[in-house]
């Protein structure tokens, strides 16, 4: 027994319009574990997790945080109680500082104002290269550095599930290698992660203790990444094609 889940969805189907672009997907989340979702264009991941996060609404089954139900919740209650999205492609407030993007991080997830210097000292800490930066615009920050400040963005809220939509996407390997080491340092403080990746790689080799790969809407393998080659998740990945 692997401990109950944080967060347990079951049979979630989300649609656009007439289109189901995920059908009755169904996973769970355990403090302390990243899980892999992987699935080439269009199989539906990032379709799950704005369902997951609030941003498209769950057409039916259900999201559990902690035991209570929040399938129908807005996403700023989904933060407030702990569940927070990295989205795909690096948002942040381009033309705020990285000081006041990561505020609003903190506003999000009910820090007290007398809590905010000493939880953004803490940002500063894990990701040194904000600290340097915080009066900067974050559009003059490069696209690793964005996706850093993204990150740090949602774990100012103090979530303690996090979804992160393709974090390494267009990022030169230095910057890859650098949200790896977060996403690992995070899952080792009691996170649970669930992370839509493209590198099977990395995901297999080592940062990621379960692997679901999605297509077309569904699920079609869920296993340990440990039970799993890079080739048997390529070939579930294309098979299809
Ligand atoms: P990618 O790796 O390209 O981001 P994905 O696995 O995240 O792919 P989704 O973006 O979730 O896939 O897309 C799943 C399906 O839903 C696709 O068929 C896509 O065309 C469709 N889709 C995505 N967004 C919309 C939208 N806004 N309106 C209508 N259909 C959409």
């Amino acid at each position: 027994d692997r401990g109950a889940p944080l967060l347990d969805v079951t049979d979630v189907r989300v649609a656009y319009g007439d289109l189901v672009a995920v059908w009755e997907v169904s996973l769970q989340l355990r403090p302390g574990g990243i899980t892999a979702l992987v699935g080439r264009n269009g199989a539906g991941k990032t379709t799950l997790i704005n369902g997951l996060c609030g941003l498209l609404p769950v057409r039916s089954g259900t999201v559990l945080l902690d035991g209570r139900d929040i399938t129908a919740l807005p996403p700023w209650a989904r933060v407030s109680r702990g569940l927070t999205v990295v989205q795909e492609g690096k948002r942040v407030f381009r033309e705020l500082t990285v000081r006041d993007n990561l505020v609003l991080g903190l506003r999000g997830g009910g820090v007290k104002r007398g809590e905010r210097e000493s939880e953004l000292e803490r940002l500063y800490a894990r990701f040194p290269i904000l600290g340097d930066r915080q009066r900067q615009r974050a559009a003059d920050l490069s696209g690793g550095q964005q996706q850093m400040l993204a990150i740090a963005t949602a774990l100012a809220t103090r979530p303690r599930v996090l979804l992160v939509d393709e974090p390494s996407s267009g990022l030169a390997p230095v910057f890859v290698d650098l949200v790896f080491e977060a996403l690992a340092a995070l899952r080792d403080e009691g996170l649970a992660i669930l992370l839509v990746e493209q590198l099977v790689d990395e995901v297999l080799g080592g940062i990621a203790e379960d692997v679901i790969v999605l297509d077309r809407g569904r699920v079609v393998v869920r296993d340990r990444a440990s039970n799993l080659s890079v080739e048997d998740v390529a070939t579930s990945i294309y098979s299809s094609l």
